[in-house]
């Protein structure tokens, strides 16, 4: 269980264990004065339990594409629940007659007397059996069996918002188990992970990417075509740019969620050396090279691996 345990002390039984240690009266109503309960002297008594109890939450995780968290989708959730027992309407009763608990003669409690300093002492615990009612279902339902709700599959379509990303936990009120004996429906939490994007990388409501464009591109300025959330779009290469050289795309990136924001899209520079040129384009930049008096060879790896031989020798 994740969710929905709660946790009361039982103090008839703290009461005994202190007694155990040799602690005495005096320092039990104190401490009992202490955790707001008044009436020791002639008896302690635990607040008596309710009858229904409340369902258990349900926690449920679900995968979504990369491009759904950034734009908000309807999906539908079916999953398994608790849910209110139709025949006996969350009663768990079959014909809705009572009768006395057997374990408490009805009287919802369950005494015990001990002898003290100033006297007896009656401690009294809530009757589990009837948890403190007194009374119990006379012929439980014969379709939950007197618990008041049945297992089953249930479907919904649940909005989620744009901009939740893995981790984000939604908390949809009321959809969780049902209680027992008409007691309240539960939440469901949705958590979510967001599968990876084939080119696009997330940190927070910014994404990244990378656009490869050749040496010429870099060298003389151009514009290109990029993929971005909402489609392609032509960003401007600016001459002379360089290899990691970042250019934003403002308010292209994810939505915030739960506000009406977008963040940005940041896209790397990537410069491509050219690998395959033909004899023109060779000749073209040896003699820009040449004109710069740079030693350079003549495009094969022929003379890459003349080179690294002669440097070996
Ligand atoms: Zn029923
Ligand atoms: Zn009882």
């Amino acid at each position: 269980k994740v969710f929905g345990d709660s946790y009361r002390p039982d103090y008839s039984s703290v009461s005994s264990i202190f007694r155990e240690f040799g602690f005495g009266d005096f320092f039990l109503k104190n401490i009992f004065d202490f955790f707001g309960e008044t009436s020791f002297g002639t008896r302690v008594r635990t607040r008596p339990e309710t009858w229904s109890i409340m369902g258990d939450n349900i926690l449920k995780g679900i995968k979504i594409s990369f491009k759904k968290a950034a734009f908000g989708v309807k999906k539908d959730l079916e999953y398994e629940r608790y849910e209110a027992c139709e025949k006996c309407g969350g009663s768990g009763s079959e014909d809705g007659e009572l009768k006395n608990c057997p374990v408490c003669n009805g009287a919802g409690e369950i005494r015990t007397t001990r002898q003290s300093f100033f006297g007896n002492v009656i401690s009294s615990r809530t009757c589990s059996n009837c948890r403190g009612r007194g009374k119990v279902i006379a012929k439980p339902c014969s379709q939950c069996n007197g618990e008041g709700r049945v297992y089953k599959k249930t479907k919904f379509a649940m909005n989620i918002p744009a901009g939740v990303s893995t981790g984000t936990r939604l908390k949809i009120s009321g959809k969780g188990n049902a209680g027992i004996r008409g007691g309240a429906y539960g939440d469901l939490y949705v958590q979510i992970e967001v599968t990876p994007h084939k080119q696009f990388v997330r940190d927070g409501y910014n994404i990244f990417s990378k656009k490869k464009i050749t040496f010429y591109e870099a060298a003389l300025g151009s514009k290109v075509m990029v993929e971005t959330l909402d489609g392609k779009d032509e960003i401007k290469i600016v001459p002379g740019i360089q290899s990691g050289e970042r250019i934003k795309l403002k308010n292209k990136g994810i939505q915030h969620l739960g506000r009406n924001m977008r963040g940005d899209h940041i896209i790397e520079i990537v410069v491509e050396t050219p690998k395959k040129m033909t004899k023109k384009e060779i000749k073209l930049i040896q003699e820009i090279a040449k004109a710069k008096g740079l030693k350079v060879g003549n495009g094969t790896t022929n003379f890459i691996t003349k080179l690294k031989k002669a440097f070996k020798s």
